[in-house]
């Protein structure tokens, strides 16, 4: 379908060209445009006008028209040509409009005919010109149209290759070529005067047109600085400030925004209104690996006779397994506390933070005591907290979330977790292993919706081998408590099913922190997603306000957070000089259930619904040694490349320390290195990071040269002789 479609747009094109250039050769156009045909045959042509204006008028229009849309060399000639044949005003309006429409012509067949190959070829490279074309495309066109030294059939040409719409496109290009138009009109009713094109533009011509094309530029400059004064013109700005930057929140995002600040000397001030190290140490990465990990042994302790071990035996103390997350935590928490940080320059205050201008935040401790401090700049790092949907009854019944759930003093005997997504399933699967009767319902159709199909399958056999009632494409409608105990009621189609449960666990999201700091009172925008509303700097509304990690998006993890902090510290400290735009381009993460699902890039999913071309290389980790010597073969490596080269555009690997494997992955995409690159690195004999190099392999193999091959072997065959 989409090579029919491709076939006839060539055959669209092919037959153009040959009309354009038949009517060329037809009308001698390369000899008629040029200086000194036109200067000869200017009485012939005002002649014409005289005996029929309107049909010479129309006709000239409909040659501007068709030269300027297949690009004919010679359209100054025809300009010129105007002002001698029509004067200055009839011309200047038949130039303008036919030039314009011209323009507009070639541009929507450089779009229909080029632009999707273009985009999909160099998509990703395109990215930062798309963005820029889309929200500044109107001031770069304009300042192409007024200096007529840019080639009007390039500009008309790479116009069409970007996401420019064609009306904004036809608009602009009016307005931008009227100077020019003007000029190159005006010269042609001089036409007698004139020696040849090049005295149409002396040096101090071309000198204004420069100076009018900077003029977009300029004015688009002086509209951002109105804009901005316009944002603040309701505070008043202190005079001084007790501080360079003040970091709202001390998780991920702010703890490392806060470090970057004071590591470059800056006077920075940590706010923290609960406790230190935020959701990654107190509610989320941190006890929720720890408990993966009793899990983990809990089933390799079902499981012991499959290596040979036999009356093993474990129960599990589930107070005992609590007790050693938050010992866990403890043995973390020196890392990201009061005492650390205060050490690395920060000053740390506990208590909660209160925008109160783009200026100065108030903080009210623990003990009630406010005080408020001025500030160049604000960072928010306010995190997120644990979705609770408007289920009927839930609220009565109550349930637990990520918050709550470490506070559990004993296994709960049935469990029902809510939600398919990572926090869901790593959960559901510890639950189980642990020894709850656990039933995880999720609304779609399948688990881990953002991962491919084929590495949630793998996940889904998992959680049902581990004896999870896995309900997918099951809506939780209603929960119900009564003195026989607490159910939910779910629907799949039209069919209601009770389930019984003695906690149920909500994971089906979590929701920015956006409420009760100031954001509303200084009129601080949110995204639809309800994340606050930051620019590429990581900059609000205010320009000296800035936002990073869950609060922001748009990825809610640790290292993104952090990935951010660098961001909005470097451009908050230093930003009057040099700023720099987040970079999302090689974003992993990794679901941490056995076994584990790690990617980076595209998955094949995004991939299709993008329009990207991709190939597809996969490595079943089931034949790998050391994965068969640990019994863990199962799970695979699969990498989408550009078709017919290396370069890599994502990865997913499912199975045992898929997230560590990913590393290397992670390296490669971030440096550009193909799959050629990791198939010649040596890599230890026997890891599952081997599995890395045999995927390479595996692409390597599809991609041999077959015939220079068989020329191969003709050769050795002859040397045999
Ligand atoms: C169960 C679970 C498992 C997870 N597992 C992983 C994982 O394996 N890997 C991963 O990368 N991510 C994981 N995450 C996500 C990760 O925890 C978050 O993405 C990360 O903590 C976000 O950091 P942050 O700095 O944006 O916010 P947070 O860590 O939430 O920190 C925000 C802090 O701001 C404070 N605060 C908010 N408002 C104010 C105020 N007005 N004044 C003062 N202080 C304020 C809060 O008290 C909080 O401490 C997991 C999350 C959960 C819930």
């Amino acid at each position: 379908m989409m090579a029919a479609l491709r076939k006839t747009r060539w055959i669209v094109v092919a037959v153009v060209v040959l009309a354009a250039f038949a009517l060329y050769q037809h009308f001698d156009l390369g000899h008629l445009l040029t200086f000194d045909s036109l200067k000869a045959s200017r009485d012939a042509l005002s002649a014409q006008v005289d005996a029929h204006p309107l049909r010479t008028g129309l006709a000239f229009f409909g040659i501007y028209v068709v030269a300027t849309a297949v690009s004919f060399p010679g359209a100054s000639i025809l300009t010129l040509a105007a002002g001698a044949m029509f004067g200055l005003g009839w011309g200047f309006v038949i130039v303008s409009f036919a030039s314009s429409l011209g323009a507009l012509l070639a541009f929507l067949a450089a779009r229909y005919l080029l632009r999707d190959a273009i985009q999909a070829r160099f998509g990703k490279r395109l990215a930062p010109i798309n963005e820029g074309m889309a929200r500044d495309g109107t001031f770069y066109l304009l300042t192409l149209r007024l200096v007529p030294v840019f080639p009007f059939w390039l500009v008309n040409l790479l116009s069409g290759l970007t996401p420019i719409g064609a009306a904004r496109y036809y608009i602009v290009s009016q307005i931008g070529m009227l100077p020019g138009t003007l000029v190159y009109v005006n010269a042609g009713t001089q036409l007698g005067a004139l020696q040849s094109p090049g005295d149409i533009l002396s040096p101090a011509l071309l000198g204004s047109f420069v100076l009018l094309g900077l003029f977009p530029l300029l004015a688009k400059w002086l509209v951002g600085i109105v804009q901005r004064r316009k944002v603040y013109a309701r505070w008043s700005r202190p005079a001084r400030f007790d501080r360079n930057l003040i970091v709202i929140g001390a998780g991920a995002g702010g703890l490392v925004t806060a470090y970057i600040g004071a590591a470059v000397k800056a006077k920075v001030t940590l706010i923290e209104g609960h406790v230190m190290g935020g959701d990654c140490l107190n509610y989320g990465c941190v006890p929720s690996k720890a408990l993966l990990r009793s899990a983990k042994l809990a089933k390799q302790v079902r499981t012991a006779s499959d290596l040979g071990m036999t009356d093993v035996v474990g129960r599990v103390d589930f107070s005992a397994v609590m007790a050693r997350v938050h010992e866990v935590i403890r043995t973390i928490a020196p890392h990201d506390s009061v005492e650390r940080y205060t050490s690395l320059g920060v000053e740390v205050l506990q208590g909660h933070a209160r925008i109160v201008t783009p200026w100065s935040v108030e903080i009210t401790a623990q003990n009630g005591a406010r005080h408020t401090l001025t500030t160049r700049s604000i960072v928010i790092a306010a995190g997120a907290t644990p979705f609770v949907p408007p289920i009927p009854g839930l609220k009565e019944v109550g349930c637990l979330t990520s918050d709550t759930v470490w506070g559990l003093k004993s296994l709960p005997r049935r469990l029902v977790v809510l939600g398919g997504g990572p926090i869901g399933c790593e959960l559901a699967q510890a639950f189980a292993r642990l020894g709850s009767e656990v039933s995880q319902v999720e609304m779609a159709p399948r688990i881990m919706s953002r991962e491919d199909p084929d590495a949630a399958d793998l996940v889904a056999a998992s959680l049902r081998a581990d004896g999870v009632r896995l309900l997918v494409g099951h809506q939780a409608v209603r929960v119900e408590s009564s003195a026989q105990g607490k159910r939910l009621i779910v629907k799949h189609g039209e069919r209601e099913l009770p389930i019984e449960f003695d906690e149920l666990l909500c994971a089906v999201g979590r929701s920015p922190r956006v409420s009760g700091y100031g954001l509303e009172e200084l009129g601080i925008a949110l995204t639809p997603r309800k994340t606050i509303e930051t620019n590429a700097w990581l900059q609000t509304l205010y320009p000296n306000i800035y936002a990073v990690g869950d609060v922001a998006g748009p990825f809610q993890f640790t290292h993104t957070a952090a990935h951010q902090a660098w961001y909005a510290a470097v451009n908050a400290l230093f930003g009057r000089f040099k700023r720099f735009k987040a970079d999302y381009s090689v974003i992993p993460w990794t679901t941490f259930t056995d076994p584990e699902v790690a990617r980076v890039g595209l998955s094949e999913d995004e991939a299709k619904a993008a329009g990207t071309p991709y190939e597809v290389t996969r490595y079943g980790i089931d034949d790998l040694d050391r994965a068969i010597a640990d019994g863990t073969a199962h799970g695979f490596v699969k990498v989408l490349t550009v078709p017919g080269k290396d370069t890599i555009l994502g990865v997913t690997i499912v199975g045992e320390h898929a997230g560590d494997l990913l590393a290397e992955y992670v390296l490669a995409m971030k440096h550009k290195l193909g799959l050629n690159k990791i198939l010649g690195t040596i890599h230890t004999y026997p890891t599952l990071a081997e599995a890395n190099k045999y995927a390479a392999g595996e692409w390597k193999r599809a991609h041999a040269p077959q015939k220079l091959l068989e020329w191969v072997g003709r050769y050795h065959a002859w040397e045999r002789n």
